[in-house]
This record gives structure tokens, C-alpha cells and sequence, in this order.
């Protein structure tokens, strides 16, 4: 059945008429469906961007790129980039806490409107991996480059290496080692990767993450916030998502990815990243007392959604000139 033809059928037959909304006015085509519109008259939110965490400077950053014209990948790529370059925050880029040998060491992805991907994992000595990734995705035939071979095409790239490791990472580290079992700490506060999310004026939308990973991680380790599905994913007919927190439990639900299919069935944001926290939460015998994971969504009509396992995990919103964060809601109410 031609797409057209489906979501005719779905809004004749009253298959969820304000659930499916989104997804179908994302589509040019039906666009032209004046039923169908008149029916829904959805005025979308635009310019939109979303990132995990406490951040407001980045999306204030991303969202100017956007004010001024610029594109929706440049403006998601900026935005993380400050978080890159702030040596305070200690899980993204400088000054992001070491794996438990004390080296920093970085994953990041980006994804474009044309479903585009570029990723580098594991890669030390390079600040702003985002970049980086992006140039994996527009000057390589590849879609990821780990460690060495990573920083070496960085450096080829004309990015410098610099020492990541911070002294105020450093003596984090140190006191770690000392009071903690050789492992990687599981709470409910050491997560803070970016990830960013953002529309332009015309509805296209790019999304990027970037972090140092799970604290005192063993050396080797890869998260979510990389992989494309997992930390990140973006579909410029229906929305994108993004997460943090335990990248294996995102990992091994597919979260990101997850939550963009289930907007494409009807779900909204809000009720995909519900889901979404629930395909991790539900699996029986899971114990999800000492692990956080929360996601952020969008849909190509700017509505967004968040939802964590645990309280404080919050997310800043621009829309309508207004750059907030907000708290998220979340499952654990007990
Ligand atoms: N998701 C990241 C990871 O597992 C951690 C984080 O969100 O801080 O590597």
C-alpha cells in the first residue's frame, strides 16, 4: 500500500487521528492532503532545540546558529561543542572523568536531515569530537573510526591534540582509586552526555551526542551515545531522540532508535520516551534501582518529550525564543 494511501486509510478509520498526526503532516506529500490537515491544523514549533541536561549555553548556541540562517547540522554541531570545551562539566570532551587507568576518552555521533551518520569512539587526546565525527560522515566512505585510527584522521583533519585530563578530573580519579572497588560507579549522577536535537525553520532536523562515557569505565568501553540507534537517532520524516545515562541498558533496547519507530506508529514523544524507560524497567528481574537512563524526543511538528528512570534528570528546551530547562518526568515515583 503507497504510503498516502495508508495514512488516508489510518485518519478515515480513525486509527488514533491525533496520534498519528505528526507523522502525517511530516510528509510533504500529505501535506497536500487537505483533509487531512483541516482535520489535525497542527501549527509546527519551529526553530526547536532540545539536549540533555542542564545546558543551557549550548542550546542557546545552537539555537543562534539557527535564528541566523544557519543550517540545522552546523547548529546541533556547535551547540555540543561548547559542553566539549567546558573543562567544569566533567562527562563530555575537557576535563570529562578518565576510564579507571586515567585516560580520557571520547565518543560522539552526529546525524543529518538526510539520515546521514558519522561517529568515533574511543578516541583520546581530541577535545571536540563532534567535529570530528562529522567529518568522518561528509570526507570519509565510512560511518566510524575507533581510537588510533580515530585521532589520527582528526589530526590529518587539522584538529590538535591536546591533554584532556583536567586536575580537577585528575584528583576525582585519584580519590576514586582509593575509596572505590576497581569498577565503574553505577549512579544515578555520573551521567551527563549531550545529546542535541534540532529543527530549522523548514522542519529539518539533525542530532548530536557527545561524551566521555561512563566514569571510571574500563578501558576499551563503549557507551550508547555513539552508536547510531542507541545514544542517537534521527529521521527527518518523523523526529529524533536521544539519550543518556547507562549506555548499555540503551544499548540493549535500541532506545533512540526505539522511540523514533514508535513515533512513526502514532506514539507521541512524550508517550515514546514512556516506552521507551519501560522496555528497560519491565524486563523481568531488572534491577533498576542503581542505574539512570533518561531520553529526550522531538517530532517534526516541534512537540517534544522526556522521561527518566529516576528524578533530576532534566533537559533545556528552546522553542518560541525561549531557552528553559525543565525537569523531566520519570518512572521511579516510589
Ligand atoms: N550514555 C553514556 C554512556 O553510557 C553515559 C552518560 O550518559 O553520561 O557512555
Amino acid at each position: 500500500m503507497k504510503r498516502r494511501n495508508f495514512i488516508k486509510k489510518a485518519s478515515v478509520s480513525g486509527l488514533g487521528l491525533v496520534a498519528v498526526s505528526s507523522t502525517l503532516i511530516s510528509c510533504e506529500e500529505t501535506k497536500k492532503d487537505e483533509k487531512v490537515v483541516a482535520a489535525v491544523n497542527i501549527k509546527p514549533i519551529r526553530p526547536l532545540v532540545i539536549a540533555t541536561w542542564n545546558t543551557p549555553l549550548a542550546v542557546e548556541t545552537a539555537a543562534k546558529v539557527l535564528e541566523k540562517g544557519g543550517s540545522v547540522l552546523d547548529a546541533v554541531e556547535q551547540g555540543c561543542r561548547i559542553e566539549e570545551a567546558n573543562e567544569e562539566g566533567m562527562s563530555v570532551g575537557k576535563g570529562g572523568l578518565p576510564d579507571r587507568d586515567g585516560d580520557v576518552t571520547l565518543d560522539a555521533c552526529i546525524m543529518n536531515e538526510k539520515g546521514d551518520y558519522g561517529a568515533v569512539l574511543g578516541v583520546k587526546n581530541i577535545k571536540h569530537v563532534i567535529s570530528v565525527a562529522r567529518k568522518v560522515m561528509e570526507d570519509t566512505p565510512h560511518v566510524m573510526l575507533v581510537a588510533e585510527g580515530a585521532e589520527q584522521f582528526a589530526v590529518s583533519k587539522g584538529f590538535k591534540r591536546e591533554n584532556l585530563l583536567t586536575e580537577k578530573a585528575k584528583k576525582a580519579w585519584e580519590k576514586w582509586k582509593i575509596t572505590s572497588e576497581y569498577k565503574p560507579i553505577i549512579n544515578i549522577e555520573n551521567h551527563d552526555t549531550i545529546g542535541m536535537l534540532a529543527i530549522d525553520k523548514n522542519g529539518d532536523i539533525s542530532g548530536a551526542c557527545t561524551t566521555s562515557g561512563l566514569a571510571y569505565k574500563m578501558a576499551g568501553r563503549v557507551g550508547d551515545s555513539p552508536i547510531i540507534g542507541g545514544g542517537l537517532f534521527v529521521d527527518n520524516e518523523i523526529g529524533g531522540a536521544s539519550a543518556t545515562g547507562l549506555g548499555e541498558e540503551v544499548l540493549k533496547t535500541v532506545g533512540s532508535f526505539l522511540i523514533v519507530e514508535l513515533m512513526r506508529q502514532g506514539k507521541t514523544p512524550q508517550q515514546a520516551c514512556e516506552e521507551a524507560i519501560g522496555r528497560i524497567v519491565n524486563k523481568p528481574g531488572k534491577d533498576f534501582k542503581n542505574f539512570q537512563v533518561g531520553y529526550i524526543a522531538v517530532n517534526k511538528q516541534g512537540e517534544t518529550g522526556a522521561y527518566s528512570i529516576h528524578e533530576h534528570f532534566s533537559y533545556n528546551l528552546f522553542k518560541e525564543g525561549e531557552n528553559k530547562n525543565m525537569p523531566s518526568d520519570f518512572f521511579n515515583k516510589v
